[in-house]
């Protein structure tokens, strides 16, 4: 970014960088094969099991958040295995397209976008398919903003079916409150580049005892994302593939900032700045999308006459300034405003006053 530019980032994903971790990222390269990284990679693990709210195994492999959805696609699921999939957005409807591409039919249960799923309806369908092996939901779906009650849907899943609960938490984890074995979450998916606050790359699955005993039959083709693998090298604290070593050190760092903080406590900041761009958005008149959103990103209806995809190129090229379109039928309609992680009360003042002044011009035509 050059000039007066400011370069923040109000995306879901990337997320901009705490001081802590850039430095980390231009550290010297670890050999992945040593002691010193070894315990550098055991902290993270352990770390990340403390931010899941699990006792349960993590694995991490070099990949983006769509890594970690395939890695559990495949490991978990044999050919001719039957899958539901609740889908609230784009991101459901990926675990679909990712069940389709491995040669699974998959039940696709869905809302309209911008409202949660429902607990009955979720268990009305897998009481018409007992054969469910798992079950595929988002905490949070990023295309809209909305946030599903992933207690009460794990609930409705033990309660019907033998299934397990498979939950992508990429761009909820360590910054919507979260409990995996309280709410009995098999396993939850997620990636470094949102709540947790490093570089995107690096892709984590917490995987519990039960869902581990599908692991160990499931017949899907893999290779890099043979879970096993990756379960056999934890004892010499190592992965099996060079990982991508910077952004482990990395992501220990970021780890450390939010064991400071308290999981609660990065809790408690994101639904602040959720509630401060909510009233942000009522006070200039701007309609919320999701009927029930997400802490993580608020996304607000733009007026009719609004081009929001030309407003927001503007406002990147004129002010560097990045603030997320609407994704697929809903781009230019909506923009979606993130905060999360390291996004800041300031950095959303920015956005605000950049998107104020656009709004204003348009009104005043
Ligand atoms: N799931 C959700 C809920 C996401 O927000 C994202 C990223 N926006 C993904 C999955 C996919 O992650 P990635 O882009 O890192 O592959």
């Amino acid at each position: 970014m050059t000039g007066t530019k400011k370069n923040i980032m109000l995306t879901p994903g990337p997320t901009p960088l705490p001081p802590e971790v850039l430095a980390a990222l231009s550290r010297p390269i670890l050999h992945h094969r040593t002691e010193a990284f070894g315990e550098i990679f055991q902290f993270v693990l352990d770390a990340m099991r403390r931010v899941y709210m699990t006792k349960n195994r993590v694995l991490m492999a070099s990949a983006s958040g769509t890594g970690a959805m395939e890695s559990a696609v495949v490991n978990l699921l044999s050919p001719g295995d039957e899958a539901l999939v609740y889908s609230t957005g784009a991101f459901g409807d990926r675990f679909a397209a990712i069940l389709k591409a491995h040669g699974l039919s998959p039940t696709v249960i869905s809302e309209e976008w911008g409202h949660a799923a429902k607990a009955d309806k979720l268990a009305a369908a897998l009481k018409q398919h007992q054969k469910t092996k798992a079950v595929f939901l988002q905490q949070t779906d990023t295309s809209t903003g909305v946030l599903n009650d992933i207690k009460a849907l794990a609930a409705a899943v033990r309660a019907n079916s033998d299934a397990i609960v498979v939950v992508d938490a990429v761009s909820s984890l360590a910054a919507e409150e979260f409990h995996m074995d309280d709410w009995g979450v098999d396993v939850a998916l997620t990636a470094s580049q949102k709540g947790l606050m490093n570089a995107p790359g690096l892709a984590f699955a917490a995987i519990s005892e039960r869902a581990w005993t599908l692991v160990q039959s499931a017949r899907l083709p893999k290779f890099y994302f043979d879970w096993k693998t990756y379960d056999k090298s934890l004892k010499a604290r190592e992965t099996p593939y060079t990982p991508a070593v910077a952004m482990v050190a990395a992501q220990a760092e970021a780890l450390k900032l939010i064991e400071k903080i308290s999981l609660k406590g990065m809790w408690k900041r994101t639904a602040v700045l959720a509630d401060y761009t909510r009233a942000w958005a009522r006070k200039n008149g701007l309609e919320l999308f999701a009927t029930d959103p997400a802490h993580i990103l608020t996304g607000v209806r733009l007026p009719d006459g609004v081009d929001g995809s030309s407003m927001l190129a503007e406002i990147l090229r004129e002010e560097g300034i990045s603030i997320a379109d609407g994704q697929l039928n809903l781009k230019g309609k909506i923009i979606r405003i993130a905060h999360m992680g390291y996004i800041s009360k300031p950095d959303l003042d920015a956005g605000f006053a950049a998107l104020e002044k656009r709004l204003a011009k348009v009104q005043a035509a």
